[in-house]
Parts: structure tokens; C-alpha cells; sequence
């Protein structure tokens, strides 16, 4: 199918019960992209991927309160509906599912799903509750579209491992396809959060990828220690008086455990979280 026979017009649902008569019969594969909109070209590569790779293409706009350990976090996460739903549309989006709290989280919701292993180290250490949040909200989405595909970041790599976990423990046939995090020119990772960076800290936060680039040369060179791995990332972050850094990571590419040393064939992940202000930022980078 090329794109001038494609349909274009985005058609919004915001009810579980739009949804479905949304759904019926619509041409198959279907791909789906979740977002917590505030829509960048990150998210727009996933669009993309979808509307290549699926014959008709879904995303999802909903800020989740449950992944959100911190309310201020909550309340101050960028919205902007009406640019979303435009990029949704330039981007060839055939459906957009936007919900409001109440219709994902009808009255009386009492469940939790919560993922093990993978879920505790790095974002789900520093940020008690997140994944389940993340889990619950992605696992209701997934029962409710059915995808046949379904995108995420690589950005959010733990996040990919966490919800592969869960979809196959419950059985849920949706394919979870990581998708290349989009950068700008200077290497810091598109987020939705950058929006919140005054003009220094923005400066400051393309450290994140230089460390991660510092270690992976690191390692391409020759080195396999984990300390070292680690310590290359935490002394170019130390340069940078704008950046607290939370963790830097050498874990193993399956189980997040962190390495003593990276084991030539098996994938390792690189990964680190800095605050830059108030702004906290997530990078990271596969090697091996
Ligand atoms: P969010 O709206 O932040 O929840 O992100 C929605 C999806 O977009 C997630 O799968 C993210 O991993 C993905 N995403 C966010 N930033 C990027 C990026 N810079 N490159 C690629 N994917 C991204």
C-alpha cells in the first residue's frame, strides 16, 4: 500500500467502547504506539515504523498517574492534545485512543501488575511503584487493542524489557518491537521532559551521551571491567556542574543484573540518570 492510497484522517476515541467499535474490522496487522503524548520526533519514528510496517496504525495518548512516583512529576508533565492529535495526523496515525483516567481506570480498579527481576534494578530502584505503573497501564492496552505489533524506545530500554516480560507471562500475543532512540544533533535523547531544561541545563544535559559514548568506546577498545565501564561514564558526568547524577550501570543486556565484568557475546546495556534542576533524564546504550 503507498502512502497517497492511505487514509490520512485521524479518527479520535476517547471510550473503551469507541475503541472497540473503532477497532472492528479494521485492515490487519495492526501496529500500536503508546505515548503519554507531548509528541516529539521520537515518537513520530515509532508512528512511522507502524504505518510502514502494519496496515493500519493506532497510537495512544494518556499521561498514566500510576507510573508517576512523584505527583509534582504528575502534574507538571507537559499536555498539549490538539498539536498531538496533528502530529498523529501528519504522521498517517489511522486511530488515536485518548482516554480519560476514569475509562482505563473505571471505578473500583483493584489491580496491580507487577513484573519481577527486571523491573527492580536502575529506573525501577530509583523510582519505587513506576513499573507497575508502566505494566498495569500497558497490559490494560494491550487486552483492549489486541496489536498485532506493538512500538516502544529503545530509549526506555528497561521499559522494553519490563513489558516483553509481562506480555509473555500473561500470554498476551501483542509483539513488543523496539524502535532506535532519535536524538538531537548534539546527542541528547528527544524526551518530553527536555521541555522543562532552561537554556543552561539544556547545554548540559548532552553529557549523558557523551559518557555513555566514553564508555562504549571504552569497551570497544579493549576494556571489559564493569568498575571501569562505570567509572568512565561517572567522571565525564563529573565534569558537568549542571548534571546530579543518580546511577551509571554496566548490567547484563538480559537480566539488568549489573556485571563485574561484560562478556564478550552476550548484550550489555550501558545506562545512566542524571538530574539536571528538577529535570530528571534517562540515556542509554547497548554494546556487545
Ligand atoms: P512517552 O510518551 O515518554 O511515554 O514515550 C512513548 C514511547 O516513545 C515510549 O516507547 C518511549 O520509549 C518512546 N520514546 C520516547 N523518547 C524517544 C526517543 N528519543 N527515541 C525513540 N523513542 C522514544
Amino acid at each position: 500500500m503507498t502512502s497517497t492510497e492511505r487514509r490520512t484522517t485521524t479518527r479520535v476515541v476517547r471510550t473503551r467502547a469507541e475503541l472497540r467499535e473503532g477497532l472492528a474490522d479494521v485492515p490487519r496487522p495492526l501496529g500500536l504506539v503508546p505515548t503519554m503524548g507531548w509528541l516529539h520526533a521520537g515518537h513520530r519514528s515509532l508512528m512511522q515504523r507502524a504505518r510502514a510496517d502494519d496496515a493500519t496504525a493506532i497510537a495512544t495518548i494518556f499521561v498514566n498517574p500510576r507510573q508517576f512516583n512523584e505527583a509534582a512529576d504528575f502534574q507538571r508533565y507537559p499536555r498539549n492534545e490538539a498539536r498531538d492529535l496533528a502530529i498523529c495526523e501528519e504522521e498517517g496515525v489511522d486511530l488515536v485512543f485518548a482516554p480519560g483516567v476514569d475509562e482505563v481506570y473505571p471505578p473500583g480498579f483493584d489491580t496491580v501488575v507487577s513484573v519481577g527481576a527486571v523491573a527492580r534494578p536502575l529506573e525501577g530502584a530509583a523510582r519505587p511503584g513506576h513499573f507497575d505503573g508502566v505494566a498495569t497501564v500497558v497490559a490494560i492496552l494491550f487486552d483492549l487493542i489486541a496489536a498485532d505489533h506493538a512500538y516502544f524506545g529503545q530509549k526506555d530500554a528497561q521499559q522494553v524489557m519490563v513489558i516483553r516480560q509481562m506480555a509473555r507471562d500473561l500470554a498476551i500475543p501483542t509483539e513488543v518491537i523496539a524502535c532506535p532512540t532519535v536524538r538531537e544533533p548534539d546527542g541528547l535523547a528527544l524526551s518530553s521532559r527536555n521541555v522543562h531544561l532552561d537554556p543552561a541545563e539544556r547545554a548540559a544535559a548532552p553529557v549523558l551521551r557523551r559518557a555513555l559514548v566514553a564508555a562504549r568506546d571504552r569497551w570497544a577498545a579493549g576494556e571489559r571491567s564493569g568498575d571501569a565501564l562505570r567509572q568512565a561514564m561517572r567522571a565525564v558526568v563529573a565534569e558537568e556542574p549542571l548534571a546530579t547524577p543518580a546511577y551509571v550501570s554496566v548490567a547484563d543486556g538480559r537480566t539488568l543484573a549489573e556485571l563485574d565484568r561484560v562478556v564478550d557475546g552476550g548484550p550489555a546495556l550501558l545506562s545512566l540518570a542524571a538530574r539536571f534542576g528538577s529535570t530528571r533524564l534517562i540515556d542509554n546504550e547497548p554494546i556487545g
